[in-house]
């Protein structure tokens, strides 16, 4: 065997986050079981959930594969809010950077960091790194990202000159409801503008799923790289198993599974009328529940009796299911989904028809073209006292329609 000195040696860095870290070290799995490189992963490990920390120490990640944990930074002296403070602690996390790459051995040949981690870019060539950048998120977001900065000097900064469409040149008109309140932010300005810098930019998608926007990217000599979802479950053992058991006693295609990403929640409101709706479809489910994000009530947040009347038919759990595993599994046809990248990567692989739930970030850009080709419907939320909720009738309509025509449920 070729000893791991003699190999090409890359760094991959991913930023904190399951949804960051799923793709990234996938891709680094490949480039060591595929092409035969020696990958370190330089792990951001301040904030980090702990499925992360799971997903990094698992004993079957391939020898070629050294997980490194940059040093812990601690931000909890910063007045700021939940969105920017990812962006702090990577900026925090990354003055180890320069002293960490100049130490790797043998010396690395290049350097591939999702786009938050953008930052690296400027320490890497500083030490004549070649660099790459893999979105975690669709060609969409990569095009409108490399297009915001333009968008921004057009309307000086301010966004509500924009009127109803962002037209990002050779792609389809994005709706400024889909972008707002997560995509146009100031803050993603400096790594929009760092972008044209690397040496290739990496993109987890299909031809199909972004046919228009693939061809103006291809048309702009864009470097392209398709490496395929994860085909592993995170969680795995016991908890993996009940999950497991339970969807093989189900029917073929018979049951839908509702969850909202790794950190996603839902009001109690539209909890109770989720709940409601999954119980008048009379159809199976599995329901990763978190705790309401509007109340610190403790006790059970389902109406009295939801899962008693519901047991048998739908299995419940307040934290985690193994994802991959559900949606690979044959009793399951339906997904329920916050759109969160690798859950429509994972499902479209899978053959799963979603549900369209976005809840943040460009979640509603995603949304928007996967009910554009067909492989998704999104449920009408009415208007309530100014918030808006998915009322149960809707709720019960999309599921029976996605079981009865998906499934054989
Ligand atoms: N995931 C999981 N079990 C859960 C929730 C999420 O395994 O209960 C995994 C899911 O398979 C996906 C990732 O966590 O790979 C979530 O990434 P995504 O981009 O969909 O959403 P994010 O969490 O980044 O919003």
């Amino acid at each position: 065997m070729e000893s791991s000195q003699k190999k090409p040696h890359v760094t991959v860095l991913a930023s904190p986050g399951i949804g960051h870290v799923t793709p990234l070290l996938e891709l680094a799995k490949r480039l060591v079981v595929d092409h035969g490189f020696h990958v370190t992963f330089l792990s951001i490990t301040t904030d980090a959930p702990p499925a992360q920390l799971q997903l990094l120490s698992n004993p079957s990640l391939p020898s070629d594969l050294h997980v490194v944990s940059l040093p812990r930074v601690d931000v909890s002296q910063q007045p700021i809010g939940i969105s920017v403070r990812i962006f702090l602690v990577v900026q925090e996390t990354l003055k180890s950077l320069p002293f960490v790459l100049k130490n790797l051995q043998p010396p690395i040949k290049s350097l591939v960091v999702d786009p938050l981690c953008i930052e690296a870019l400027e320490i890497a060539a500083d030490l004549s790194i070649p660099t790459y950048v893999f979105m975690t998120s669709s060609a969409s977001l990569l095009a409108f990202t490399m297009y915001f900065p333009t968008i921004n000097a057009e309307v000086n900064g301010d966004y509500s000159k924009i009127a109803e469409e962002v037209i990002v040149p050779g792609c389809k008109p994005l709706l400024l409801d889909d972008l707002v309140p997560g995509v146009l932010l100031p803050e993603v300005l400096p790594m929009c503008n760092r972008f044209p810098s690397v040496k290739g930019i990496l993109v987890n998608t299909w031809e199909e799923l972004e046919p228009v926007t693939l061809l103006s990217l291809r048309e702009n000599l864009f470097f392209l790289g398709l490496p395929a979802p994860p085909d592993k479950p995170v969680t795995s053992t016991l908890e993996s198993s009940k999950f497991l058991t339970w969807l093989d006693e189900q029917p073929i295609g018979s049951v839908v599974y509702v969850s909202f990403g790794s950190g996603g929640t839902l009001s109690r409101e539209q909890m109770s009328e989720l709940a409601w709706g999954l119980e008048l479809s009379q159809k199976r489910f599995v329901w990763v529940a978190r705790p309401p994000n509007d109340s610190s009530a403790s006790g059970s947040f389902f109406k009295a009796g939801f899962l008693d009347r519901t047991r048998g038919r739908g299995l419940v759990t307040d934290s985690w299911a193994p994802q991959v595993a559900v949606l690979s599994h044959r009793s399951v046809a339906g997904f329920v989904t916050h759109c969160g990248w690798n859950s429509v990567l994972e499902s479209v692989l899978h053959g799963v028809a979603m549900i369209a739930w976005p809840l943040y970030a460009e979640q509603r850009m995603n949304a928007r073209f996967l009910v554009d080709v067909g492989v998704a419907v999104w449920p009408e939320a009415e208007e309530d006292d100014g918030k808006k909720v998915v009322g149960r009738c809707e709720v019960e309509r999309v599921v029976r329609t996605i079981l009865e025509e998906e499934g054989e449920g």
